[in-house]
């Protein structure tokens, strides 16, 4: 244990040197003013002057991998976008940040605007778009206005509209603020609601680069993903494929909430251990007690047991390996004492109050898992539920529209798959009566 924590410290004094990339410790740095001082728009401008393929060349020899839930490669997307100029082409940035445990976007609209921006530029530039939507959940208020400010002070210098800096490249920033629902986070369902409709996700293929908004190409990516673009740009991909795991490389915003005695936002570098985060960042759990479990990724990825996290680290292949997977790097930490069978009742109840309605598996088996999960609240679920709801969970996986029914399905499955005793205690212990 001892040789565990000299590790650990080691590793922490490694992670604490390095330098903040995507929230650097600047005073007003969200002010275009500061940002600039400290080389802010230099990737923009060095971006100008290299071809479109140049620059897509460069993310994907970054390795860098999607922030918001699926990891998949941003160059790769990119480079899926038609190169005709014969529809207009759309950027559609999704900050609808609605994954419960997860709350970093907001930090990055709140201290680091300009870069967000900045990386929307290079990527519009990169795939010859010309208008971005930025979706920011309704709720963000405060965001939203911080955010627009950003947006219009950098078209008060010219980095965003017409003729940008002197060259022919032109794009318009539009925020587009949500409504409150969470399947809005779907990239589908989020082009339906920038478009005016209902937020349906849409039956895919066709994909958004294919068929996006309004019928045109398509590209939808995360706030934190065009956040790094600036940095590979400036530094070059080789310097940021060396940042954190191998096979995701890069900072990245882990937040970390639930029973720790210092829940927050915190950059690291992908690959970095959980026990680290838990224990050195987040200043261990609450009353020194155990980790019975721990979802690593916003609630829409698996459940992990808290005696299983040794050796396991905040990245693709590592998390893959445990059973579960990096999500939107949203860590929820769940100590000894908690009630897993009602933190999965609500879990359920949640998903069940999102599901958009359109595919019979989401819409009934949710609520199917939530009535059945109630019962095992209550004491009163017979021997044979648990299964039964392994069934129904089981069913609903791999059988709808969108990820929201994986999301619902996989908490229920990896909950019974790892704490399967606690479902069977509910059946077998009594109810006092008082
Ligand atoms: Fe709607 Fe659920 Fe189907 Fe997604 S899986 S389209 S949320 S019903």
């Amino acid at each position: 244990m001892e040789m565990v924590m000299m590790t650990m410290m080691k590793n922490l004094e490694a992670e604490i040197k390095l330098e903040k990339l995507l929230l650097p410790n600047i005073q007003d740095y969200h002010l275009i003013d500061v940002y600039e001082k400290h080389g802010g728009y230099q990737a923009l401008k060095k971006t100008l002057s290299l071809s479109t393929d140049d620059v897509i060349n460069e993310i994907k020899k970054s390795n860098l991998r999607g922030r918001g839930g699926a990891c998949f490669p941003t160059g790769l997307k990119w480079s899926f976008m038609p190169k005709s100029n014969s529809k207009p082409k759309y950027l559609a940035v999704n900050g609808d940040e609605s994954e419960p445990g997860t709350f970093k976007d907001r930090y990055l609209f709140e201290f680091n605007p300009h870069l967000i921006i900045e990386g929307i530029l290079i990527g519009c530039y990169a795939m010859g778009i010309t208008t971005a939507y930025v979706y920011i959940r309704g709720e963000y208020e405060k965001w939203i206005k911080m955010f627009q400010k950003a947006v219009d002070d950098a078209y008060s210098k010219n980095y965003i509209g017409k003729n940008i800096l002197g060259t022919n490249f032109s794009t318009n920033i539009f925020i587009h603020k949500g409504a409150g629902a969470y399947i809005c986070g779907e990239e589908s369902a989020l082009m339906n609601s920038i478009e005016g409709d209902r937020g349906y996700p849409r039956v895919k293929p066709p994909f958004p680069a294919q068929i996006g908004l309004w019928g045109c190409p398509t590209t939808v990516n995360n706030i934190e993903t065009m956040a790094n673009i600036p940095l590979i740009i400036n530094n070059g991909s080789e310097w940021y494929s060396k940042i954190g795991a191998q096979k995701h490389p890069g900072p990245i915003l882990v937040g970390i909430s639930g029973h720790v005695n210092k829940p927050g936002v915190y950059e690291v570098p992908t690959g970095i251990l959980l026990t680290d985060l838990i224990y050195n960042y987040a200043g261990g759990v609450l009353g020194n007690k155990k980790i019975k479990a721990l979802i690593p990724g916003g609630l829409s990825t698996m459940i992990l047991r808290g005696d299983s996290i040794e050796g396991v680290s905040m990245d693709a292949e590592s998390l893959k390996a445990a059973g579960s997977s990096v999500g939107t790097a949203g860590l929820i930490v769940m100590d000894e004492e908690t009630d897993l069978i009602k933190v999965i009742t609500r879990i359920t109840k949640f998903y069940h109050h999102e599901s958009c309605g359109q595919c019979t598996p989401c819409r009934e088996g949710t609520g199917w898992m939530e009535k059945m999960l109630h019962r095992f609240e209550n004491y009163n679920a017979r021997p044979e539920d648990i299964d039964l709801l392994l069934d129904v969970a089981n069913n609903i996986e791999g059988n709808t529209i969108c990820a929201l029914g994986d999301a619902a399905a996989w908490p229920v499955q990896s909950m019974i798959k790892r704490f399967r005793e606690e479902f069977e205690k509910r059946v077998t212990d009594k109810v006092v009566v008082n």
